[in-house]
């Protein structure tokens, strides 16, 4: 029976004897969408993610597919397929016979596989360059033969860990457009975890933020973005300030702290060009407040540091935070 979810996480914990790596988390990831589980590095993002692929055992609660639980299921019978951070592919084998190779485990015959192999190449662009060995590619290329390996299967779900990390920033963003629009194309649901903050924005219709083995937060990337919950949220995320007025925490955007003739007094201690905008941090006392001031404006009036400034703000735009 279909419940209309694709995939649910009910009460999952993972403890590696004394370590909780992943601490009783309960959450449903909304139907074929693209999900950025992101963290800090040992928050527990892999460990889940090995969890619902079936390379980990679930210590305790279970994981859902179509309402069915899988958590006790071998990997290759779950409806799920991963994609793994160093491509993991055979040296030995050519790329059509990467690609379906799960489908020789599972005895289909040679026509059946090569068919599925070239149709899987020609939809991540790689279809000719088949009979290449692994060694014969680019970084880009093997990345996308991993993806097609994965995709031969037919998942409901796509498992990427940390899938962009190994290539340089320029094709990372264009490899993340593909995965994206590849995400668009089969839809159905990518899980993929990721450190990056710019990376989860990018991609992510719904952003996970985990933190401590627990999900911190999790919503679409704007609202995760705009009303952090909390105060590592809000850090985490980037571009904000975490400042306490009037006795309560409260984040504010570094864009909309403007340098203005009336407001906050305060010193700059750092300039930093950014392209788009110019990084000031100023300091109120204690209190370092971070200003991303937009590129033409600062030139037209540039500090330095030591220089004596105010700052201001509109008060809608504090947002205040729960912990
Ligand atoms: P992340 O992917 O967010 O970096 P992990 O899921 O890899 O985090 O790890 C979460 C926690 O579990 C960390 O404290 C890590 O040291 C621990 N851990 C992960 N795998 C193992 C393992 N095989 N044995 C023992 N501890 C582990």
């Amino acid at each position: 029976m279909r419940t209309g979810n694709d995939l649910e996480l009910v009460h999952l914990t993972k403890r590696y004897g004394a370590t909780t790596a992943v601490d009783d988390i309960s959450h449903v990831f909304p139907n074929a969408s693209y999900v950025c589980l992101l963290g800090p590095s040992g928050c527990g993002k892999s460990t889940t993610l090995r969890m619902v692929a079936g390379h980990e055992d679930v210590t305790e609660g279970s994981i859902l597919l179509d309402g069915q639980d899988i958590s006790g299921l071998p990997p290759a019978k779950r409806g799920t397929a991963m994609m793994f951070q160093n491509y993991a592919l055979f040296p030995h084998l050519n790329v059509r016979d990467n690609v379906s190779f799960s489908l020789r485990m599972k005895g289909e015959d040679k026509a059946t596989r090569h068919r599925a192999a070239e149709e899987m190449l020609a939809l991540v662009d790689m279809g000719h360059l088949a009979d290449r060995l692994p060694a014969q590619l680019s970084g880009g290329q093997q990345q996308r033969v991993a993806l097609a390996r994965a995709l031969v299967t037919k998942p409901r779900v796509l498992l990427l860990d940390e899938p962009l990390s190994a290539l340089d920033p320029f094709l990372r963003i264009r490899v993340r457009g593909e995965l994206k629009r590849l995400q668009r194309e089969l839809g159905i649901t990518f899980l993929h975890v990721t450190h990056g903050q710019d990376e989860a924005l990018a991609l992510a219709d719904e952003v996970v933020v985990m933190n401590n083995a627990v999900i911190e937060q999790a919503g679409p990337a704007r609202e995760v973005f705009n009303q952090p919950r909390t105060e590592f949220v809000a850090r985490f995320m980037g571009g904000h300030n975490v400042l306490t007025l009037q006795g309560a925490r409260v984040a504010l955007r570094a864009d909309d702290v403007r340098l203005a003739r009336e407001g906050l007094p305060a010193t700059v201690r750092a300039v930093e060009f950014q392209g788009n905008h110019v990084s000031v941090t100023a300091a109120h006392g204690e209190e370092e407040i971070l200003a991303y001031v937009p590129e033409a404006q600062f030139y037209d009036d540039p500090k330095n540091p030591g220089d004596a400034v105010h700052l201001a703000w509109d008060e809608g735009r504090l947002h205040r935070l729960l912990a």
